[in-house]
């Protein structure tokens, strides 16, 4: 029969030495003399290897009454145990558990050669963890952590489907597999050299040339590794995976720190290597409107994050990604979020009531590298979310630098009285902190109902809380600086980039919180960003930056919604459709039908207004 519930015990949480086992004198089986919560003793797992401490605790899941009981969840002082229901719809057996009371994985995606797969969930669900079933690097237990997984039985579990084929491969040792890591920001503090030294040394195919041309890498080839901007180490990163000879090649997450024109240039890339040399690949992507282009079809992983994932069976990438959008899963009869992410066809109306915070006047400024940057005047209106678009090294950061005082330009020095809040693209943190201490240092209302409500909780801090800055993820970390800046006392939050690192569910949830924060103050919000779903979702207006990167930028006046795409799209030749279902954008075809109509009426994204 397959399992009702599984239970969870975060044992770097568990600390037995400073509690009086709540969770075991409080849980009702025990009570009645049952051995439901007890200490792990010389508990071993299947690899002899001791996992625990002797007296940190060990949850039989037989005996569990399961999540409706959850007193133990409450009782624990440190957050150490989770208890989950499974869904009743999930009929399949695991295909992994990484030992007793841990996560387990049910499903695995089908990589398919000539293909571009997609896997789309949230973080902490299981994607790294098939990944490595995927290439031999874990033999999968099928959720029997008692007795040592063979790939016998993962084969025969999977008779019958194309799986059954690729582990046979895997077992034999005939598949080469190549990853990009999510976190690009850590290649530094491994590798010692230049671009060239990197790329050099993995180059197999002997394809590094078009790589580099195709990835726009040949100004950064003499650069120090250590030198490169988030938006280089990313496009290096994945020169660096496709210059391997692999069979297979995992990429999670493509498009952090990449403009939009990057994201399409490395999209296009990657799809010609999985059609023109039939290898197989498979992306993990946050960027909907870049899964949408790049991948054939798509799993969709869902689950509680850390707890258990389930992998679905393919779907269509057009389809797939619609029932994510809305939230239920046709063919699992699963919902995965209690309301859909819906998208509107026609620009947002502007509220013509709003006040202006700030107004600015023509500014120009040249730094001595030659960069220089011409931002025509604009107002940056109350209560807005305005959207910052524009492709990389074109200034826009350092328009913010003007906006925070940080940088003075050739023509003016802004008004004093604007005080800004600023959330830079990495939240720099080797400081050892913990993240409620840290945020109670800047947020005078932190820990206040509103604080907790609008803020903590939509950005899901709860569970981190009493963690140090620097052992967060990346994505933990992005909300964390999310939080910090809008916690900050300030008339102009600025937010560069909030969505990289950041799953669909949390990017959302971002969008509400930015929004109702903006809504709720009064307050000015800035938002630079790349992901076209979360300007979508989240900004009203749109200030748009162009030029040449690195040598001069321009800005245009803030626009509303409609005129400030036009001008962005028109800048990179990219028009969307929507989808006919969710609205959702989805980007045209180069020289479709509709892609030429669009161009030949100025209408780039959206509807023209009634
Ligand atoms: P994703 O790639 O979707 O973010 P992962 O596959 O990395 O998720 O991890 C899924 C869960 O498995 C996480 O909660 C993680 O804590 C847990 N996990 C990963 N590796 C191990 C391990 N070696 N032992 C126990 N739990 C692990
Ligand atoms: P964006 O935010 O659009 O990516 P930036 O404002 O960061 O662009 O940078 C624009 C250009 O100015 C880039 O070529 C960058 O290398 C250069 N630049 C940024 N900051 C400085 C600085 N402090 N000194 C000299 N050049 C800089
Ligand atoms: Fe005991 Fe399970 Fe209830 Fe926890 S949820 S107290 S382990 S019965």
């Amino acid at each position: 029969m397959a399992k009702k519930s599984i239970a969870v015990v975060n044992l770097d949480h568990c600390q037995p030495d400073r509690c009086n086992y709540e969770c075991a004198n409080y849980c009702p089986p025990n009570r009645t003399g049952k051995d439901c919560i007890v200490t792990r003793g010389d508990f071993y797992d299947s690899d002899d290897l001791f996992v625990g401490r002797p007296e940190q605790i060990r949850i039989s899941e037989e005996i569990c009454l399961g999540e409706t009981c959850g007193i133990c969840i409450k009782r624990c002082p440190f957050d150490a145990i989770e208890i989950i229901n499974l869904p009743s719809e999930l009929d399949e057996s695991p295909i992994h558990r990484y030992g007793e009371n841990t996560f387990v994985l049910y499903g695995l995606p089908a990589p398919k050669s000539g293909s571009v797969i997609g896997l789309l969930g949230p973080n902490g669900i299981g994607k790294t963890t098939s990944l490595k079933v995927l290439s031999g690097s874990i033999v999968p237990n099928l959720g029997d952590h008692s007795s040592p997984a063979t790939f016998e039985s993962a084969i025969s579990n999977y008779k019958g489907t194309s799986l059954q084929n690729y582990l046979e491969k895997l077992q034999d040792g005939s598949i080469n597999v190549a990853h990009k890591p999510q976190y690009v920001e850590s290649i530094p503090h491994a590798f010692e050299g230049t671009t060239r030294n990197l790329l050099e040394n993995v180059d197999e195919r002997g394809e590094l040339d078009n790589l580099i041309e195709e990835l726009s890498l040949k100004p950064l080839l003499e650069n120090d590794i250590k030198t490169l901007s988030g938006g280089e180490l990313q496009r290096v990163a994945i020169a660096a995976t496709l210059a391997r000879d692999a069979d297979f090649y995992f990429l999670d997450e493509i498009t952090p720190y990449l403009d939009i024109k990057q994201r399409i240039a490395a999209a296009n890339v990657i799809r010609n290597i999985a059609i023109s040399e039939n290898r197989s690949i498979l992306v993990v992507e946050h960027d909907l409107a870049i899964l949408d282009l790049i991948a054939d079809s798509i799993h969709i992983a869902y689950g509680t994050a850390g707890g258990f994932g389930v992998v679905t069976d393919i779907k269509s990438t057009r389809s797939g990604i619609n029932e994510y959008l809305s939230g239920f899963l046709k063919n699992e009869n699963m919902r995965v979020r209690p309301q859909s992410i819906t998208f509107d066809q026609r620009a947002p109306k502007i509220n013509i009531e709003t006040e202006p915070l700030l107004s600015y006047p023509l500014l120009e400024m040249t730094y001595e590298t030659g960069f220089s940057l011409t931002v025509k005047p604009g107002i940056i209106n109350q209560h807005e979310v305005l959207g910052v678009v524009g492709p990389n090294g074109i200034g826009k950061s350092t328009f913010a630098n003007i906006l925070a005082g940080e940088q003075n330009t050739d023509s003016f020095s802004l008004d004093s009285s604007v005080s800004i809040s600023y959330k830079p693209q990495y939240l720099d943190s080797e400081e050892s902190i913990r993240v409620d201490t840290y945020l109670a240092n800047i947020a005078s209302d932190f820990g206040t109902s509103y604080w907790n409500t609008e803020i903590a909780l939509p950005l899901q801090l709860d569970k981190i809380m009493s963690q140090n800055l620097p052992d967060l993820s990346g994505g933990e970390r992005q909300r964390v600086a999310i939080a910090a800046c809008l916690s900050a006392s300030a008339d102009l939050y600025l937010l560069d980039e909030p969505s990289a690192h950041l799953d669909v569910e949390q990017r959302s949830q971002a969008t509400r919180a930015i929004r109702r924060f903006a809504e709720h103050t009064g307050a000015s919000v800035m938002v630079i960003d790349h992901d076209i779903y979360m300007l979508d979702l989240l900004v009203s207006r749109l200030l748009v930056f162009s030029g040449t990167p690195s040598e001069f930028g321009t800005a245009s006046t803030p626009a509303d919604m409609r005129t400030g795409m036009n001008e962005f799209l028109s800048n990179l030749g990219i028009t969307f459709r929507r989808d006919e279902r969710t609205q959702r954008p989805r980007v045209n075809k180069p020289g479709s039908q509709k892609d030429k109509e669009q161009i030949k009426s100025g209408e780039y994204y959206y509807l023209p207004a009634e």
